[in-house]
């Protein structure tokens, strides 16, 4: 899959701003930018940073990093000029002109991956870090990036490839090693419950990745856009005195406590009439159905349940939902249990942020350490690992031969290896890294 040629490609945004880079990488980078740079009488030494002119196109600084030191593992040169979307562009055609090709999507990663500078899971984790919103997704992504996760799996891997060895030198030599079948099989359990672990974690990376939708409801005039722009602590959805005024439903995303919430305001529910049945039941339904969670309001200085909130109360029978009793600023009549907020004066906000935050991820689900999965092929390749791992383990239960455990001892440490891309096929690769964009 190595390939030897000199790619590529604008590694900043498309788009305007102070400085855009422009990144090659291969064993003609140094020779490609002595071609493009005005001549210059400097010696150019790896990782000193040069200005000089790049002729009719810009004013550059540039840097280049020799082979094995840089991102790639090959040579690369990075030329910083001003972040045009012309200039960057022009910048990348004289690379191109001069010998470079077009970097495909994901090729700089995808070349430190195959020069071994880092495995799969750490290339996984560049595309986590690029796209992390909040402070517990880049903290995670990070973790990943810095190999957290490789070597927690790799421990576990060599353990297996440990016991697998006990057992191949006791079919190769039966009359001198004796297995000791007690300590395989609390081996092969302990690794079970360690992959299990890791499995079980595998939802906290969704919700980091990915985050929770979380759906209010609640009758007209509640206070559900007041909600959503306190969450939001701007003011993004319209608010007004007159129900009615919100048409559409509104999305937003928010951070939570480090957690990305897409919150849905079923304003649109709303209907300027009394009639129950305009009250667009079917459609809160709907939002509430797909919804994670439901913010379910009432207005808590009313002493009473009206029609509309009897009818959401029926919507949500089954769902997750959390309780909130709005305008208590105005006093708090209503006696239903709640979370007692305020919209307006953001009087128990806090709370109610840390009982979403809770329902998502629980007490304690993050409090434990180790590494969090964040990406669904390594939950996939955990769970075949465990596969295995129980069929080995059933295997001893019916006193089948140890050789088929040895068979699914092997099938569970390929499954482990493919996480950091031990044995991964070539269109698998491929895949990943065509989910990257160009220039990374
Ligand atoms: P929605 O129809 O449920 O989206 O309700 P809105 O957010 O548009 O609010 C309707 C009215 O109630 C507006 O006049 C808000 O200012 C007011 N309101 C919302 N929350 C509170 C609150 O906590 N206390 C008080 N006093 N008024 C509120």
């Amino acid at each position: 899959m190595l390939e030897n040629d000199t790619v590529a490609a604008i590694a900043t945004p498309i788009g305007v701003g102070g400085v855009g880079v422009v990144r090659m990488s291969g064993p003609n980078s140094l020779t490609i930018l002595q071609r493009i740079i005005e001549s210059t009488s400097q010696e150019i030494e790896p990782r000193y940073t040069y200005h000089g002119w790049i002729e009719d196109i810009d004013e550059i600084v540039f840097v280049y990093m020799k082979a094995p030191s840089s991102y790639t593992g090959e040579d690369v040169v990075e030329i910083s000029c001003h972040g045009g979307i012309g200039v960057t562009r022009k910048v990348l055609e004289v690379c191109i002109k001069n010998g470079a090709r077009l970097a495909k999507n994901g090729e700089f990663t995808k070349r430190a991956f195959l020069m071994g500078k880092i495995d799969l899971a750490q290339a996984e984790a560049v595309i986590n870090l690029i796209n992390a919103k909040t402070e517990k997704g880049i903290e995670v992504a990070a973790g990943q990036l810095a190999g957290n996760l490789s070597k927690n799996i790799n421990s576990l891997r060599g353990e297996l490839i440990q016991t697998m060895a006990q057992i191949e030198s006791s079919i190769d030599f039966p009359d001198e090693i004796e297995t000791d079948n007690e300590a395989i099989k609390k081996s092969i359990l302990k690794t079970i419950e360690k992959t299990d672990k890791l499995i079980s974690k595998a939802k906290y990376g969704k919700i980091i990745k990915e985050g929770i939708t979380a759906v209010i409801a609640g009758k007209p005039n509640v206070g559900k856009s007041s909600l959503l722009n306190a969450l939001l602590k701007e003011d993004r959805a319209i608010v007004s005195e007159e129900p009615g005024t919100t048409r559409d439903t509104i999305e937003e995303s928010i951070n939570l406590l480090g957690i990305p919430l897409k919150i849905i305001d079923t304003a649109g529910i709303r209907h300027p009439t009394n009639k129950v049945e305009e009250f667009g039941i079917e459609r809160t339904k709907k939002e509430i159905e797909s919804a994670e969670l439901v913010i379910l309001m009432f207005d808590g200085s009313n002493g009473i349940l009206e029609i509309e909130d009897n009818l959401l109360l029926e919507a949500v029978k089954g769902k997750r939902a959390i309780w909130v009793l709005n305008k208590v600023d105005l006093g708090s009549k209503l006696a239903v249990e709640g979370i007692k907020i305020s919209a307006l004066t953001g009087e128990g906000l806090e709370k109610l942020e840390k009982e979403i935050y809770q329902s998502a991820i629980g007490e304690n689900g993050l409090a434990e350490g180790g590494p969090i999965i964040m990406n669904e092929r390594h939950k996939e390749c955990l769970i075949r690992a465990k596969e295995s791992l129980q069929k080995a383990e059933e295997s001893f239960k019916i006193g089948g031969e140890i050789e088929l455990v040895s068979i699914d001892l092997k099938e569970a440490v390929e499954a482990l290896g493919e996480v950091s891309g031990v044995g991964v096929a070539e269109e698998i690769i491929n895949k990943i890294f065509e989910g990257f964009c160009v220039g990374k």
